[in-house]
């Protein structure tokens, strides 16, 4: 009898027992393409080498000293190469273990800003809906998606969750995706007047929203509008980039491509590449200086956090990254994924969407393609998928709940940045294959 207490109880899970490049191999030498890296998390595949090692050469050196009496070599030269390449004036790194904590200290941060600005009335959090950030209470509280949120409602705190920026749901028939870009940032504006604008501290969002929705993009100057209202009335932003980040869109920050950049930004699951358990939050000059010159001690802290070795980790991800062009890597075959993606799927009749940027993609499944009507959730056609690709040899990520938390089914894919021509073949004919079994199995 087993001592893990897992995800899930009622189900038995085989066992891991070895990775290589884009394979995942459990104890009976099945393999499995691993086409989500888990959950947009192993950018560079299993095995690397070059990262086994950097770890490996860290743990002879130091395996850890605390942040309340050390700083280290790794988390100096990972925050440096972050810097380098992060946007606008990020300019100092706050090394975590992990996508909530780093949402969690952004929350903590921009509340902390306000009170040292002389600013205490500012403590309201602004959301989306169809968001998440992460499972700790603060950052489930920013957290726009329904189920996750529901049996925890009593222990959240008070946060606005906006509509999306959703373009296959919410655009209206006939309005740009310019002018829908505008109407949806602008009900951030609404909201602002609304709670009070006096009140407000930050806006957070994912610029790719990724498990919640599937792989949605922001439309075309939706980004620019919400950071001309952040900026108008003095709202901070902060952009969620833990599954988007760290190149899975084709960009080492994914806000670069929407010509902006936040004030406070979160990263993790790519920053390790699933070696090290890994996650951080960047803010800007002037949010660092507000605390250095005030207080000079930001009230947060975690045992483990800018962990030598989970920095070496870092370090040597966002190295490989940048040295090996894979940020190239991750444009040209993102493009041959959708395009193998459009050509299998493009017309199929419960395929109603797909899209995504870079190697960050998903199929939006639907019961009418004409009316966009989803397939009723009693089908649980996401799980059903999951299970019939693992079944097949294939790992993705499907999920239910696109629309609201409840209805609407879609499946994210996010494999390794690696990902060979053959292999991405590989890829959508076993997913055809679990689609079908899926839907035969509901018809
Ligand atoms: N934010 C986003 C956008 C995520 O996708 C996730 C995890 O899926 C998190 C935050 C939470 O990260 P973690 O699971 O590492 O705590």
């Amino acid at each position: 009898m087993s001592h893990v207490f897992p995800r899930h109880t009622k189900q038995s899970l085989p066992t891991a027992v070895a990775g290589e490049g884009c394979y995942l191999i459990d104890e009976t030498g099945k393999r499995y393409l691993d086409a989500s890296g888990g959950a947009a998390v192993s950018c560079l595949g299993h095995g690397d080498r070059d990262i086994i090692d950097a770890i490996k050469a860290q743990l002879d050196t130091l395996a850890y000293a605390h942040t309340g009496f050390f700083t280290s070599d790794p988390a100096e030269k990972l925050a440096d190469l972050l810097i380098k390449h992060a946007p606008g004036d990020l300019s100092r790194v706050y090394l975590l273990s992990g996508g909530s904590e780093a949402t969690e200290a952004a929350i903590k941060l921009a509340r902390q800003y306000f009170v040292e600005r002389g600013e205490p009335q500012r403590g309201h959090v602004i959301a989306r809906k169809q968001s998440y950030h992460g499972n700790t209470l603060g950052a489930l509280s920013a957290g726009g998606n329904a189920w996750r949120r529901a049996q925890f409602a009593p222990l959240l705190i008070d946060v606005s969750h906006i509509d999306p920026c959703f373009d296959y749901r919410l655009r209206h028939e006939g309005e740009t995706p310019e002018d829908y870009g505008l109407r949806a940032a602008n009900l951030l504006e609404e909201e602002i007047l609304r709670v009070g604008p006096e009140t407000v501290m930050a806006f957070m969002a994912e610029p790719v929203v990724g498990a919640t929705a599937g792989a949605v993009p922001p439309a075309p100057g939706y980004f620019k509008r919400i950071r001309e209202i952040c900026d108008q009335y003095g709202v901070l932003l902060i952009l969620d980039e833990v599954m988007c980040g760290m190149g899975r869109t084709g960009t080492l920050f994914a806000c670069e491509q929407d010509g902006i950049a936040p004030d406070i930004l979160c990263i993790a699951k790519g920053l390790g590449a699933g070696y090290q358990p890994i996650g951080a939050m960047l803010c800007s000059q002037g949010i660092y200086g507000t605390i250095a010159q005030g207080s000079g001690f930001f009230q947060h802290g975690h045992t483990y956090q800018a962990h030598p070795t989970a920095a070496a980790a870092g370090l040597a991800v966002v190295s490989a990254i940048l040295d090996r062009n894979l940020l190239e890597r991750v444009n040209t075959q993102g493009d041959k994924l959708k395009s193998a993606l459009n050509a299998k799927f493009g017309q199929h009749a419960h395929i109603g969407d797909i899209r995504g940027r870079g190697l960050f993609l998903a199929l939006e499944l639907v019961a009418d393609r004409t009316t966009k009507m989803p397939f009723a959730p009693k089908h649980g056609l996401a799980g059903k998928i999951k299970k019939a690709a693992f079944e097949a040899g294939l790992i993705c990520y499907p999920m239910s709940g696109t629309i609201d938390g409840e209805n609407g089914d879609h499946i994210l894919l996010a494999p390794p940045f690696i990902i060979s021509d053959a292999q991405i073949d590989e890829l959508v004919e076993k997913l055809s294959t679990a689609i079908e079994g899926s839907l035969a199995s509901i018809a």
